[in-house]
């Protein structure tokens, strides 16, 4: 029966569905199928295979037509499955659930072999839907897990092996860059971390750096300095706030540079704090070039969590490094500036300079 859409209908090349088999259109997928009378085969629009003779060519609405009239799926585009980013995506994020049930970080090489890919690939991959390597992401979520515990725990020792870590040397090794200071600071509610700062006008108003010994910790805005620093000592109530010294200054020379030229970068350490999904998300936000924008949507697809925008929103509101991590480049799907942090005008303010650089 299907050997009569080949000989009876006009030439394939001649139906609009043609062109976007040429393009290899992804929007095109889902509308239709196309089967290859030479090798047996049916394909998705966007399928990667080299381009077929029309005269071969057949289309069918679903799978199941082209199966219907004897062909099989494509290994390359497996046009019966789900999409590829689907299936990366679930893929993504059953080895997320695996990484974080385990107790001891799980190699490389056996999450790539449970997730049918090699190394490599599944690297790229994983990096790809997270924004973050495995080694890194199950880093964060540990450092996650030691934060909750340390609180309640009766001491480190105990906080140690709540989190599932069986030598504290490890844990120290771990702990450091994730928590920003020591796991004892930490519990202590940031007792004895020293964080410098300093308090400058920048073209969108008032700005203040602080420096914790691992990096840059907050770059806050607004209208009124003396609100800044009140809102650095929420962020960090129990450290100890020491005012700016001379050679400070030319750290807070380049993050004022960064904010009035976005497109010259930041070639400072950033001391990141947060949970691994905030850290999943600032990391994805890092990504968007200057000069582009993203949806919250996009940005809940991108870490693998396509319906955590809210939660994407919120992570986006509680980032302490102003244009660093720049999430004045998150707007609302319909093109809305959506809200900012430190007021929307300064958010208007960065997107126009950035599209004019
Ligand atoms: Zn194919």
């Amino acid at each position: 029966m299907d050997a009569m859409v080949h000989t009876m209908s006009r030439p394939a090349d001649q139906d609009p569905r043609w062109s976007a088999i040429v393009a290899r259109d992804k929007a095109a997928d889902g509308s239709f199928f196309y089967s290859v009378r030479s090798t047996g085969v049916y394909c998705r629009p966007s399928c990667a295979a080299r381009l077929a003779n029309p005269k071969n060519v057949a289309y069918h609405l679903t799978p199941a037509a082209a199966e219907a009239a004897g062909f099989r799926p494509c290994k390359r585009c497996r046009p019966n499955e789900a999409p590829r980013e689907q299936r990366e995506a679930a893929m993504v994020a059953e080895v997320c659930r695996r990484i974080e049930a385990a107790e001891t970080p799980p190699q490389l090489e056996d999450l790539a072999r449970a997730a049918g890919l090699s190394p490599f690939h599944f690297h790229r991959v994983f990096k790809a839907v997270t924004g973050v390597t495995p080694r890194a992401y199950a880093a964060a979520h540990r450092a996650e897990r030691v934060r909750e515990a340390l609180p309640r725990a009766g001491s480190v020792t105990e906080a140690l092996y709540d989190a599932g870590f069986n030598a504290s040397s490890r844990f120290y090794e771990a702990a450091g860059p994730m928590l920003g200071m020591t796991p004892k600071a930490w519990r202590a509610g940031g007792v004895g971390a020293e964080i410098r700062f300093a308090v400058g006008q920048c073209s969108l108003g008032a700005i203040l750096v602080a420096q914790s010994d691992k990096g840059v910790c907050a770059i806050l805005l607004g209208d009124d300095p003396d609100a800044l620093v009140r809102d650095l000592q929420d962020r960090f109530p129990k450290a100890r706030l020491v005012g700016a010294d001379a050679a400070y200054e030319q750290w807070v020379a380049q993050v004022i540079g960064l904010v009035e030229q976005p497109q010259v970068g930041l070639d400072l350490p950033l001391d990141v704090r947060g949970t691994a999904f905030q850290q999943r998300v600032w990391s994805a936000l890092r990504q968007i070039p200057v000069g582009e924008t993203a949806s919250y949507q996009a940005i809940a697809e991108k870490i693998g969590a396509p319906r955590a925008v809210r939660a994407v929103a919120q992570a986006c509101a509680a980032n302490s490094l102003a244009v660093a991590i720049p999430c004045h480049r998150v707007v609302r799907q319909d093109g809305d500036l959506s809200g900012y942090r430190w007021g929307v005008e300064r958010k208007r303010a960065l997107l126009e300079r950035e599209a004019a650089a």
